[in-house]
């Protein structure tokens, strides 16, 4: 089966609003593992691509391989058009698989945020700890003052009372 180089399949790699149309899913085989080889202008083996267009979803194509880059503007579908039920069809897998990649990201970049936020409060916990700790310890330490100024506070009331009783005595 040749090759229907007379119809060019337009942008298969970037659609109209810029969006690059990259495959949504790893190719199965190398783009130059094809046999026969279709040669571009350069006299190059043409790279196989599968088009991932709303026009063409899942139709291969061949390109120069060094289209982006001073090669040639060879180009040619390698296959006829897809049936249109199973374009709608691969159109709606294509979409929904760049929504869950997209999506994935997201969420990646939001876990990844949850983690810095929670490391934050991790290190704000730590040091809410050190600082109730010193707390505690000046507590402890001004309890002992107070109950030092109590228990001399009594001796001094026992001395009195101890003097008075002397000196009515004497
Ligand atoms: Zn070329």
């Amino acid at each position: 089966m040749g090759p229907h180089v007379s119809s060019s399949p337009g942008h298969g790699s970037s659609s109209g609003d810029g969006v690059r149309h990259y495959s949504p899913i790893p190719y199965r085989r190398g783009s130059f593992d094809y046999e026969p080889s279709v040669l571009c202008q350069c006299g190059r083996k043409a790279g196989l691509w599968i088009s991932w267009s709303n026009d063409n979803p899942g139709r291969r194509y061949l390109k120069c391989y060094n289209a982006h880059s001073g090669g040639c503007n060879f180009m040619g579908w390698f296959e006829g058009p897809v049936h249109k039920f199973v374009r709608g069809l691969l159109i709606d897998l294509r979409d929904t698989v760049w929504g869950l990649k997209r999506e994935r990201v997201e969420l990646k970049a939001a876990l990844a945020d949850a983690v810095v936020k929670m490391e934050q409060q991790k290190e704000e916990i730590s040091a809410l700890k050190v600082e109730n700790e010193a707390l505690k310890a000046a507590n402890k330490a001004s309890a002992q003052k107070s109950l030092m100024k109590t228990v001399l506070l009594i001796g001094l009331a026992v001395l009195a009372a101890a003097a008075a009783v002397f000196m009515r005595l004497g």
